[in-house]
């Protein structure tokens, strides 16, 4: 089956096709970042305006990028949440009217679970992939989320442990701030720690024992008092040394739980999804440890992309989960 991914729960506007829920026909993906630069982060009416600009040419672009027209297409899978209401609803409006006009089945994808199935997306250049075997322990980490979850099947997620205030995403974003780096903070981190000695700062690392939660705020709130005495020293800030310490920390503290709970729960493979696990330093780390096999997306599958929540729609699609026409967007529907 042909299914045509819709995406537009932050500020990434995107369609998709995947073919059998892991062939990718066409992605394209219209991102915002230049528009919420100025504001140092998303600004939801801007972004949800853009949506709407946006949503039918890059629906247009994709069904052409793909050869194919709306007769090769069995079912329409879009985000209905979580993510910013005013957003959300400009993908999800337009899935509907879709659905309606051409009388195809409507799939409502949870985004978290998208992240997760872009592991399940064969990369344009592999040519020998296989999707991951289940039981999977699935590490999302993305702007909005940090989640441990065990999947035993398909669409089949219990939440082990999640972060307790910020999500790493969100940890990149605003200890870049503070070492005045420009958003979005994952990939401008990733930048200044390449020339920075990652053990310069001893950050510390929430271990929480005894769970699988997370906490970021911590090691936030010590780069941020780390700075502030030496600029009361009067002293240059060595922003590539924080950049590496703080990225190292954190990397650190999500191969050290994850590669726990995949242990305790015996699973036969690692996925690692969202926009964080772009980053280069916790892929290395991932790929490195040599202990279980592990799925990274490439890079243009680890931020919001439609490719992903047309592969999760197939596998709700192929186990009967189709959504009545008059369903609403959810902006916090938690993934289990
Ligand atoms: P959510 O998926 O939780 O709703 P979101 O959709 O806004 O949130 P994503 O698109 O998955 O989040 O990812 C964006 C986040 O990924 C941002 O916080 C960004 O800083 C981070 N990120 C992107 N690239 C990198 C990188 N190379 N290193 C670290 N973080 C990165
Ligand atoms: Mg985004
Ligand atoms: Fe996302």
């Amino acid at each position: 089956a042909r299914i045509l991914g819709i995406e537009s729960s932050c500020d990434e506007t995107a369609a998709a096709v995947i073919e059998n829920g892991n062939n990718l026909l066409a992605s394209s993906v219209a991102t915002q970042i230049e528009l919420h630069k100025k504001f140092g982060g998303v600004f939801p009416e801007v972004a949800s305006r853009q949506h709407t600009l946006s949503i039918y040419p890059i629906i247009e672009e994709t069904l052409l990028k793909a050869h194919l027209s709306w007769d090769d297409i069995d079912a329409i899978a879009a985000t209905r949440g979580p993510g910013l209401a005013g957003s959300l609803v400009v993908g999800f409006n337009a899935a509907k009217g879709i659905a309606l006009a051409r009388n195809l089945p409507l799939i409502g994808v949870n985004h978290l679970e998208g992240h997760i199935y872009s592991a399940w997306v064969k990369p344009e250049i592999s040519d020998r992939f296989t999707p991951p075997e289940f039981p999977v322990m699935a590490l999302l980490v993305s702007g909005g989320h940090t989640e441990l979850n065990l999947m035993e099947g398909h669409l089949n997620y219990r939440r082990l442990g999640a972060t307790l205030d910020d999500a790493a995403g969100e940890a990149f974003d605003k200890v870049a701030r503070l070492l005045g780096l420009p958003y979005p903070g994952g990939p401008s981190i990733q930048k200044a720690a390449e020339t920075g000695n990652p053990t310069a700062f001893n950050f510390p690392r929430a271990r929480l024992e005894g769970g699988w939660d997370f906490s970021f705020s911590g090691l936030k709130t010590a780069v941020l008092r780390t700075i502030k005495h030496m600029e009361e020293d009067g002293k240059d800030i060595p922003v590539a040394d924080m950049a590496a310490s703080f990225q190292e920390a954190v990397v650190d503290v999500l191969l050290t739980k994850t590669m726990a709970a995949a242990r305790e729960y015996k699973v036969k493979e690692i996925v690692v999804a969202g926009g964080v696990s772009a980053n280069k330093a916790l892929r290395s780390a991932f790929t490195g440890q040599g202990e279980f096999p592990v799925h990274i997306p490439p890079l243009y599958l680890c931020t919001d992309n439609a490719a992903m929540i047309a592969s999760a729609g197939y596998y709700r699609f192929v186990h009967g989960h189709i959504d009545s026409l008059d369903m609403d967007v959810l902006p916090n529907w938690p993934l289990s």
